[in-house]
């Protein structure tokens, strides 16, 4: 098949990319690099730098595509805070970009990275796709609005459409910015040089962390996967793991003597995320296989910078 994946050169996106050319797939890539890594793409890749704003660049890109995974977004919690309008600009804008693309085109089918960030606080756990959606930061919100475009243009336009809501993914080539870092490579960082580990909040809020393999495994089977037009799907571990057990699980897998410290919370959290996967079992026979502490030592042996 002959694919097109917008945010290729991100951490999701080179797992993704780089899987689908070892499995013999023609994958084009398009990442404006504003915090994506070229280097980390098989040179099989057909990488191109750009906006996913950038229509005449997506007509290009769209030619002879049978399905597209729409990953370019910006993706931090916090910063979304502080900068709604990006976020919109990106994450919302950059949607309704490439759905017009893709109609212009004439592309079958468009599979959306969605994120469990948008459930907010419930007053149940596991998650469910039928709960009504409650974001919490301007991240989320930017999520479900792209959720809500893709499936209401796509039934309009005939555009088969796949809304993955992907909880916290980890795993070698994270992105590890200076400010607003994600927790798992934060804490293995700072683990490794025997640093400190700075929690925000009491450290018992609970999140469903989800190794990348089984994440590219899911999004892989939602390219063909049949009678899925029109769905959202949580992908996760199944898994509620608070942050006080992750931090027991880094300390124990790097052998670090790290102190930990408790932090005021930050704005835009979430008390408890776990993903109910009964919908992705039933859809694309997805089965997480990747247990945490697994996972942790994944990352530390294939990531260059835990070395
Ligand atoms: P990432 O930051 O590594 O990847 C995003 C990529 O998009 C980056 O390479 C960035 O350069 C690119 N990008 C940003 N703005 C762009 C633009 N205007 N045009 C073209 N490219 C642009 O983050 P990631 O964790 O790989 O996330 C990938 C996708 O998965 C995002 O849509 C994110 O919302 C979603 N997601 C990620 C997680 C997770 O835990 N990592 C969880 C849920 C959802």
């Amino acid at each position: 098949m002959n694919f097109l994946i917008t945010g290729a050169a991100g951490f999701l996106g080179s797992a993704l990319a780089n899987q689908l050319v070892r499995e013999g797939h023609l994958v084009r890539g398009l990442d404006d690099l504003s915090t994506g890594d070229p280097q980390a793409l098989s040179p099989d890749v057909h990488f191109t730098r750009g906006d996913v704003n950038d229509r005449p660049k997506l007509w290009t890109l769209l030619q002879d595509i049978d399905c597209v995974y729409h990953l370019a977004a910006r993706v931090s919690v916090p910063e979304s805070v502080l900068y709604p309008r990006e976020y919109n600009a990106v994450n919302v804008g950059g949607t309704v970009s490439l759905m017009e693309a893709m109609r212009d085109v004439g592309v079958r089918r468009v599979v959306l990275v969605s994120s469990g960030a948008i459930y907010g606080d419930q007053a149940e756990q596991p998650l469910r796709e039928t709960m009504p959606p409650n974001p919490r930061s301007p991240y989320a919100v930017s999520k479900l609005a792209a959720e809500y475009y893709v499936n209401t243009i796509g039934d309009l336009w005939n555009i088969e459409t796949v809304c993955l809501r992907v909880f916290n993914a980890y795993g070698p080539g994270q992105h590890l910015p200076a400010s607003h870092p994600p927790v798992i490579p934060y804490f293995l960082r700072q683990a490794l040089r025997n640093g400190t580990l700075v929690v925000h909040g009491d450290g018992t809020q609970t999140r469903d962390y989800v190794y990348v393999d089984d994440v590219v495994s899911a999004l892989i089977a939602a390219s063909t996967a049949p009678g899925v037009d029109g769905l959202v799907i949580n992908i996760g571990s199944g898994k509620e793991t608070s942050v006080r057990d992750l931090v027991k699980a880094v300390l124990e897998v790097t052998g670090s003597k790290s102190e930990v410290i408790y932090n005021p919370k930050t704005g835009g959290g979430v008390s408890r995320m776990c993903a109910d996967l009964t919908l992705a079992a039933a859809r694309l026979g997805y089965r997480p296989s990747i247990p945490l502490g697994h996972g942790l030592r994944l990352t530390l042996q294939r990531d260059p910078r835990f070395k």
